[in-house]
């Protein structure tokens, strides 16, 4: 038992109620309580190659095809062009679905049917999506009409930078992507929001009415194309630009896929520089480390026991519809061209997920909502959520206490500071995740992130040694839960 020194410098026993109250109670405390030199060098290198990462990755296309990339680099090739070679145990592997969602797997030398173990986050966030009739002129402006996408507090886009990212695809197929406002020489958009001068109404109003969805539209050009006679000077001179430079007309918009995202990019918070401010942390925290902790997994010199997965899913923001969503067949498909037809079901109902997605950090400057003891807080680690919902646990996946205590051993085990965390109080709300599409293929399922302040904002917060301890919890669920 530990001894306490008082301020003489003697060594005083705890008293017998201390020592109980050490045993009994549950306290997760706060992570940088006693790191050493060694260890905030790899909390800090961990935290830049996510903000590197981050900055790269601003949509789901963007991350999803980032991580291609830092994949195919480690050895992993993609499941579609293996043609006949066989799959044998250390093969390292990846499905990019339609773009967006990514699957990715380390093969282990047991039989699938004995399951595997999976990381699955999400890799889109809230934001603005181009209508599919967008531009107009008004007033001598040329603006762009959006529709939200995700749950977002639609006062808080107004008045701030934002970038253009997303993708065109003419009618012979050809794809051109599109990132404008993210580099230094690059012009940014913006939506304005009204003068506090004349904001009188608006300000009577409630906050989900004060900027309502049809206000959400993008300046986007002022000027006059050089031609007295023509119609709509300032909408004809902004889409003959976008016409010189990606060959789009007006129609394209149609079909296109247009997102615009705050502009900035991710930036230390604080004197200390502990944590880091960025647009779309929720769920990429979780999907950055959740990518590391599989490509680890296979850096190995031999295959690892049980096969690896890494789940990137797409529309999570919205439900998770969509062939590329969590709700669709393409997990399956996966599991399936890994292990056969004939397996999948054993495989699926012996595998074990991680839901790897964030949670709400206590906020003092908001602490009527959160349930203080039952809340996860920042800085003190990688957050188990035994359930989600809202109402009545509504949406909610509930995991099993067996899954819960297995997983809550482990990271003991491996000395992964954990804590738990509900959403909020009962009844002020609530959220979902993944959890429950994974649970509905009979996959032992638990959710499993990290704190974020500001969620769904432009600006999200996020704890460096949450991060780095969300790698470490992840890479001791690949390597030990059987
Ligand atoms: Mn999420
Ligand atoms: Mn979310």
């Amino acid at each position: 038992m530990v001894k306490d020194t008082n301020g003489k410098g003697r060594r005083e026993d705890k008293s017998p109620g201390q020592k109980l109250a050490d045993k009994l109670f549950f306290n997760p405390g706060n992570c940088w309580e006693g790191i050493d030199g060694k260890s905030a060098r790899e909390i800090e290198d961990f935290a830049a190659s996510y903000k590197e990462f981050l900055d790269q990755g601003k949509t789901e296309r963007e991350f999803s095809s980032a991580a291609v990339e830092m994949l195919k680099k480690k050895g992993f090739v993609s499941i579609d062009s293996l043609g006949p070679k066989k799959l044998e145990p250390g093969l390292k592997v990846f499905r990019h679905i339609k773009g967006k969602a990514l699957i990715c797997a380390v093969l282990g030398k047991r039989p699938l049917k004995e399951g595997a173990n999976i990381l699955g986050a999400h890799v889109d966030s809230p934001r603005l999506d181009l209508k599919q009739n967008p531009l107009y002129e008004d007033s001598d402006f040329a603006l762009l009409d959006t529709h939200y996408y995700g749950g977002i507090k639609k006062y808080q886009w107004t008045a701030i930078p934002l970038a253009m990212h997303g993708v065109f695809v003419d009618s012979n197929g050809k794809k051109t992507e599109l990132r404008l406002g993210e580099d230094g020489g690059d012009p940014v958009f913006t939506i304005t929001d009204l003068l506090p001068h004349l904001a009188k109404d608006q300000m009577q109003k409630k906050a989900s009415e004060a900027v309502e969805g049809e206000d959400l539209d993008v300046l986007a050009g002022s000027r006059l194309y050089d031609d007295e006679k023509a119609k709509d000077r300032v909408k004809l001179l902004a889409l003959s630009l976008l016409n010189e430079k990606y060959g789009i007309t007006e129609q394209d918009f149609a079909s296109a896929e247009i997102e615009f995202v705050p502009a900035f990019k991710a930036r230390d918070v604080g004197f200390d520089r502990s944590m880091i401010g960025a647009y779309g942390h929720d769920d990429r925290c979780c999907a950055y480390p959740a990518l590391r902790a599989v490509i680890g997994y296979g850096a190995g010199k031999t295959p690892p026991e049980r096969t690896g997965i890494c789940y990137l899913s797409d529309k999570e923001e919205i439900g998770s519809v969509g062939n590329t969503g969590a709700q669709s067949r393409g997990f399956e498909n996966f599991i399936a061209a890994i292990c056969g037809e004939g397996e999948l079901r054993r495989c699926l109902s012996s595998s074990a997920m991680l839901s790897a997605d964030v949670n709400a950090a206590f906020d003092p400057t908001w602490a009527s909502v959160f349930d203080k003891k039952n809340s996860s807080y920042m800085g003190r680690g990688l957050v188990l959520s035994k359930y989600t919902g809202s109402g009545g646990k509504y949406g909610a996946s509930d995991a099993n206490a067996e899954f819960c205590s297995q997983v809550q051993a482990l990271m003991t085990r491996n000395k992964v500071p954990w804590q738990f965390g509900e959403l909020g109080k009962v009844d002020k709300g609530g959220g979902g995740t993944i959890a429950l599409h994974a649970a509905r293929l009979g996959i032992d399922v638990l959710d499993c992130g990290i704190p974020v302040l500001s969620m769904h904002s432009p600006f999200e917060v996020i704890s460096k040694i949450d991060l780095y301890m969300c790698y470490r919890g992840y890479t001791a669920f690949l390597t030990d839960y059987i």
